[in-house]
C-alpha cells in the first residue's frame, strides 16, 4: 500500500526541514512542501507527523540474536529480535556470525541465514567472523564476500574460544584489503584477560563485581594498537567494536592520525551504565556482566563528546540476551562463566534521544548521524538505506519527542528476562515504524509481518 507521511519535521544526519513524504513500492517516490491527498492512489495510508520529527529508519549494525557462547544460546530469535528492534525504532541490523573454531565458514553462514530466513520482520545484514584462517577456508570467505558480506570481525579476546593467532589475523587482513572488506574487532587483549581472571577467581574474588578488574581500560587499548598495527601493516580498514573508553578512543585517533583507517563504534550501555552496576547486591551484576565490561563514569563523557565531534561514528548495541535466571547464573560460582551481553536492541534509539539529545549531549542531526547514516556509509547501503532521499528505501521513523514513560522490561518483546534500564525515565518514543513502506510498528507495539524482513546485499568499499 502506498504511504503518506504528512507535516513532518524531517531530520537526517545533515538536515532539518518539514515535507511531506510519499512512499510506493518499498521506496520514497516524492519529498515535497506538501503533497495533496485527493491526488493520490485512493487506499494510500496517511499518516499525520505533525509535532514529530521523521528520521531514516534506524540501524543497528552490532547485535548478536543466534548466539551459541559460553555453553549456552542467547535468549531471542529472529522474532523476539525484530520486534524488539521495530518497537524501538530499528528497522535494520547486522548480526555478528559466530561460528565455533572448528566450524566451516560457508556452512555457518548458511546456518546463521537459515535463523534469519522467513522470521525477520527488519531488513537484516551479517559480519562473518574470522576464527581462523588456513589457507583452505579463503575462498569460502571471498564467496560470502561476493555473496553480499563484505565486512568481517575478529576477536582478540575470548582465548581458546574465538581468538585467532596473530598469523591468521594478518593474512585474514591481507584478504580484507584485497576485497575490499572492512575488518570490525572486538579488541581486548585475550592473553591478559585470561591471566588476571584466574589470578582473580584463584584468590576467590568470583562474584560480577570482579569482572571489570579482569579487563581494564589497558587491556582494550592494547586490544585496539594491535588491529590498529596490523591496519597499517596490511591497509586494511577495521572499525572498533563497543569502544567503551578513553584509552582506546585515544589509541583508535592515534592511528587514525597515522594515517590508519579506523572507524570507531560506541554502544548504548557504555553511553548510559557504569561499573557500579557489576556491584549490585544478590548476585544482580551478573545482568551488567559484558566484555568490554562497563566502566567508570568519567568515560561516558568522553564517548559522548568523541560522538559529538563525530571521531566516534556510530552507536550500536552489542544487544547479547541471557536471562538472568538460568543463563547468568551460571556464573554464580565464578564471575568467568557469567554469559556476557546486556540486551539493548529495543531501547538504543529512546536511550540515546533522552540521555544525548534532551540533555544537549548531541544534537539531532548527530543522533541521525551515529543511530543509522555512518552504520550505512561505513558497512556499503547507503543511500538505500541510513537516509532520506527519493530512490532510498523507505525505512521511517515518525518519532514523538513530547512522549514521556520509563523504560520496563514489561514492555520488551526480548526473550530476556530482565531490563537493565528497569524503570528509568524515558525521553520519546517512535509512533510509527517502517520498513520499505510497510508500518511494522506503532507506538512501541509491533504491528507489522514476520518473515517480512530481507537480506541486504552490501558493497564492498573498503579497498
Ligand atoms: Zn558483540
Amino acid at each position: 500500500m502506498p504511504l503518506l507521511i504528512k507535516n513532518g519535521r524531517i531530520i537526517t544526519a545533515t538536515d532539518d526541514y518539514k515535507s511531506d513524504i510519499y512512499c510506493a513500492d518499498e521506496t520514497i517516490t516524492r519529498i515535497e512542501q506538501s503533497i495533496d491527498e485527493d491526488k493520490l492512489p485512493r487506499k494510500t495510508e496517511v499518516v499525520d507527523a505533525r509535532g514529530k520529527y521523521v528520521f531514516p529508519g534506524f540501524i543497528d549494525p552490532h547485535v548478536h540474536i543466534y548466539l551459541p557462547f559460553m555453553g549456552t544460546l542467547a535468549a531471542d530469535d529472529y522474532e523476539s529480535a525484530s520486534k524488539a528492534a521495530l518497537a524501538g525504532g530499528t528497522t535494520t541490523l547486522i548480526e555478528m556470525i559466530c561460528p565455533g573454531p572448528k566450524d566451516e565458514p560457508w556452512d555457518a553462514y548458511q546456518l546463521w541465514r537459515s535463523q534469519a530466513k522467513g522470521k525477520a520482520a527488519v531488513d537484516y545484514s551479517f559480519h562473518m567472523s574470522v576464527v581462523r584462517f588456513e589457507p583452505k577456508v579463503r575462498a569460502q570467505f571471498q564467496k560470502i564476500v561476493k555473496d553480499g558480506v563484505p565486512s568481517f570481525k575478529v576477536f582478540l579476546a575470548y582465548k581458546g574460544a574465538l581468538d585467532l593467532s596473530d598469523e591468521h589475523l594478518y593474512a585474514a587482513m591481507t584478504l580484507a584489503k584485497s576485497q575490499g572488506v572492512i575488518m570490525t574487532s572486538h579488541c581486548e587483549n585475550a592473553e591478559a584477560i585470561d591471566a588476571m581472571q584466574r589470578a582473580l577467581v584463584g584468590s576467590a574474588r568470583t562474584g560480577p563485581e570482579w569482572h571489570g578488574a579482569s579487563r581494564p581500560p589497558v587491556v582494550e587499548a592494547s586490544g585496539v594498537h594491535h588491529i590498529c598495527s596490523f591496519a597499517a601493516l596490511t591497509g586494511a580498514h577495521v572499525y572498533t567494536v563497543h569502544t567503551s573508553c578513553d584509552d582506546a578512543v585515544r589509541e583508535a585517533l592515534n592511528a587514525r592520525y597515522q594515517g590508519v583507517q579506523v572507524w570507531v563504534e560506541a554502544v548504548a550501555p557504555h553511553l548510559v551504565l557504569d561499573e557500579t552496576y557489576m556491584a549490585l547486591p544478590d548476585f544482580e551484576g551478573a545482568k551488567y556482566v559484558m566484555s568490554p565490561p562497563l566502566r567508570d563514569k568519567r568515560h561516558q563523557a568522553v564517548l559522548w563528546n568523541g560522538l559529538k565531534s563525530r571521531s566516534i561514528s556510530t552507536i550500536a548495541t552489542d544487544h547479547a540476551p541471557f536471562t538472568f535466571k538460568g543463563q547468568k547464573d551460571m556464573g554464580l560460582e565464578a564471575f568467568t562463566k557469567i554469559p556476557n551481553g546486556i540486551p539493548t536492541i529495543q531501547e538504543r534509539v529512546d536511550l540515546v534521544h533522552t540521555f544525548g539529545v534532551a540533555t544537549g549531549r548531541l544534537s539531532l542531526n548527530d543522533m541521525v548521524d551515529a543511530c543509522s547514516t555512518q552504520a550505512a556509509r561505513i558497512f556499503g547501503m547507503y543511500p538505500k538505506k541510513g537516509a532520506i532521499k527519493v530512490g532510498s528505501d523507505a525505512d521511517l521513523v515518525v518519532y514523538d519527542p513530547k512522549f514521556r514513560g520509563t523504560f520496563r522490561q514489561a514492555d520488551g518483546y526480548s526473550n530476556a528476562d530482565y531490563s537493565a534500564y528497569e524503570g528509568w525515565e524515558r525521553i520519546g518514543r517512535p509512533s510509527v515504524v517502517t520498513v520499505r513502506g510497510q508500518v511494522q510498528a506503532r507506538n512501541g507495539k509491533f504491528v507489522g509481518t514476520i518473515g517480512r524482513g530481507q537480506f541486504i546485499r552490501r558493497e564492498a568499499t573498503h579497498g
